[in-house]
């Protein structure tokens, strides 16, 4: 097949591209390289079956695809909130999109959505049928708000136009290819502790999260994309919940660094925990993450220790 991978540059993205390739398709992978990076596809470049369209994707786009993998749009809040309109734009116009794409084309699309529907959860662990707790003119809407309105789109044009479409809401997601300037939590904390700075918790970190090594993750997304007669949305994350105090420690054990912690300003609206449920996950894909934490995050202090020389 010929595969269309939007934000295909980015860190999950690459990975999924890599993924694909590998299963003998076609990838054709849109970036505009806001948070990506050409160093995530580099070893790509000379693949025939590989193609890069540096391409902004709120300007509709024609190519002849099979299938499409909607990713583009920043992922950590740094970058999501430093210019928040193009955030929303990069959700919703770029969504219709893809989507008019899939229409006229007759491909298939999923669309990469997130825990952040969620918001601030009042259900825990969360499951799809949550409708979320979301605030609508907070900081962090541009990003949470563009992604539900993502997930509204998807599902009217599949009622009124029939488009065959998958929804996944991803839960946070770490591994290699991340990038050190990313701002979010396992980057954050694997940087300092290499370099020896303080690690730096905001709030008093206990608020949780459930952290995905992105090999789990991508097997998810590849599974959804092929599965016949379920359009989700569907969870894809590692149960394995976590405060934040308590990763910082597991992270100074792991790289054995003998930074300090220090405590900064929770930012508005950090939700307080979040854990999905994956049991839609488990029966409708029969998914379910493998790598345990200490691994995926041994492999990824490896990749920083290497990018960073240190
Ligand atoms: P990332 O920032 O590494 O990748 C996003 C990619 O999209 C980048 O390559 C970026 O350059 C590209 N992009 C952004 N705006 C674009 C635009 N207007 N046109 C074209 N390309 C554009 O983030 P990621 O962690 O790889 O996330 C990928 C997707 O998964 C995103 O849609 C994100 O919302 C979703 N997601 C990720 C996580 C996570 O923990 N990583 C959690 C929930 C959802
Ligand atoms: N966080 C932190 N220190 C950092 C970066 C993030 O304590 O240097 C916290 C952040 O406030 C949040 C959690 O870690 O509670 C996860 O943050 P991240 O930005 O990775 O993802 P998200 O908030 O989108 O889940």
């Amino acid at each position: 097949m010929r595969i269309l991978v939007t934000g295909g540059a980015g860190f999950i993205g690459s990975h999924l591209c890599d993924r694909l390739l590998e299963r003998g398709h076609e990838v054709i992978c849109l970036d505009n390289f806001y948070t990506g990076s050409k160093d995530n596809i580099r070893h790509l470049l000379g693949n025939d079956h590989f193609e890069m369209l540096r391409h902004d994707l709120i300007e509709p786009i024609l190519v002849e695809v099979d299938q499409i993998y909607n990713l583009a749009c920043p992922a950590s809040p740094v970058h999501y909130q430093y210019n928040p309109v193009k955030t929303i734009k990069t959700n919703v116009l770029g969504a219709l999109n893809m989507l008019g794409l899939a229409k006229r084309v007759k491909a298939r699309i999923l669309q990469a959505s997130t825990s952040e529907v969620y918001g601030n959860p009042l259900e825990h662990p969360q499951r799809e049928s949550y409708w979320g707790n979301v605030n609508p003119i907070g900081l962090r809407s541009c990003y949470d708000e563009g992604k539900r309105a993502a997930e509204t789109l998807m599902m009217d044009y599949h009622r009124q136009n029939h488009v065959d479409v998958r929804i996944v809401r991803i839960f946070n997601t770490y591994g290699p290819r991340m990038a050190e300037n990313d701002g979010r939590v396992v980057s954050n904390f694997i940087v300092q502790a290499l370099r020896g700075n303080p690690l730096t918790i905001y709030g008093d970190g206990s608020q949780t999260r459930s952290f995905c090594y992105v090999d789990d993750l991508v097997q998810g997304l590849i599974a959804m994309m092929q599965c016949d007669g379920f359009i989700g949305p569907v969870n894809l994350g590692n149960p394995n919940e976590r405060t934040i105090m308590e990763f910082a420690h597991i992270i100074l054990k792991l790289t054995g660094s003998s930074s300090k912690v220090e405590n900064l300003p929770l930012p508005a609206d950090d939700p307080v925990q979040r854990r999905p449920d994956i049991a839609l996950a488990q029966q409708k894909l029969g998914w379910q993450p493998k790598v345990p934490l200490d691994e995926g995050l041994q492999i990824t202090i490896d990749f920083f220790r290497k990018k960073l020389a240190c």
